[in-house]
């Protein structure tokens, strides 16, 4: 049985704590690989006009270029909105009828979840593998109390944590910062080529 990690984000822009939280659970849990989704129209992120879907997909195959586990699937990005991402796992395991899903977060989004739409039934389709994110507390007790199948469903991973985040690697770029090891060279390239993150 094929073994696949999904992980979604905005990725405005794609930086280094995606690729490790990926290539952290993809080694961790042994998976064959990890599919990042682009979400398209984020439920989470309406108050920010975050860059188009184009400039965010291209971002994120140019960040995982090279790396034969990782591949950018578009289904989420393709799909209308409502972009949940209950109605996106059922998507996904039709393509992959034979595979084991594992949904890939951060802690902070762990946090977030008895927010999301129907997260009751994301666990049921699906394990979570989530990092830690520095400066994110986590009330597990509150957590476990809001989503009781919570704890059962969840795989903890141990790797190197970084406390980088697209919203820094913005204002960043908007200060003219150097943006060097917080995000693939080409991705860098990339923003500069687009002028994106320009106030
Ligand atoms: P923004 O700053 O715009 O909110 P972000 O850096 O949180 O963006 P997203 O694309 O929203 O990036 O994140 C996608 C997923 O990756 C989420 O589950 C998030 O928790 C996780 N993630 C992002 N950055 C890190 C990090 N540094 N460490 C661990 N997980 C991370």
């Amino acid at each position: 049985m094929k073994r696949l990690g999904l992980l979604g984000g905005t990725f405005d822009p794609p930086h280094i704590g995606h690729l490790l939280l990926a290539e952290t659970a993809r080694i961790s849990l042994d998976l064959d690989q990890v599919l990042f989704l682009p979400v398209g129209d984020p439920p989470h992120k309406n108050d920010r006009g975050i860059n188009a879907a184009a400039h965010r997909l291209a971002m994120t195959r140019l960040a995982i270029a090279g790396n034969p586990y990782f591949a950018v699937d578009t289904s989420d990005v393709d799909r209308p909105p409502p972009h949940f991402s209950y109605t996106l796992l059922p998507i996904i395991q039709a393509k992959y009828p034979q595979a084991a899903l594992w949904f890939l977060l951060g802690s902070d989004s762990l946090a977030d979840l008895p927010q999301w739409q129907r997260p009751e039934r994301l666990l049921k389709q699906c394990r979570l593998a989530v990092l830690e994110r520095p400066g994110v507390a986590l009330e597990r007790e509150q957590l476990q109390q809001l989503l009781p199948d919570l704890a059962a469903q969840v795989d903890w991973l141990d790797g190197p944590l970084v406390k980088v985040s697209a919203t820094m690697v913005r204002e960043f770029a908007a200060a003219n910062r150097s943006l060097r090891y917080l995000i693939p060279e080409t991705v860098q390239e990339y923003i500069i080529h687009h002028a994106l993150y320009q106030l």
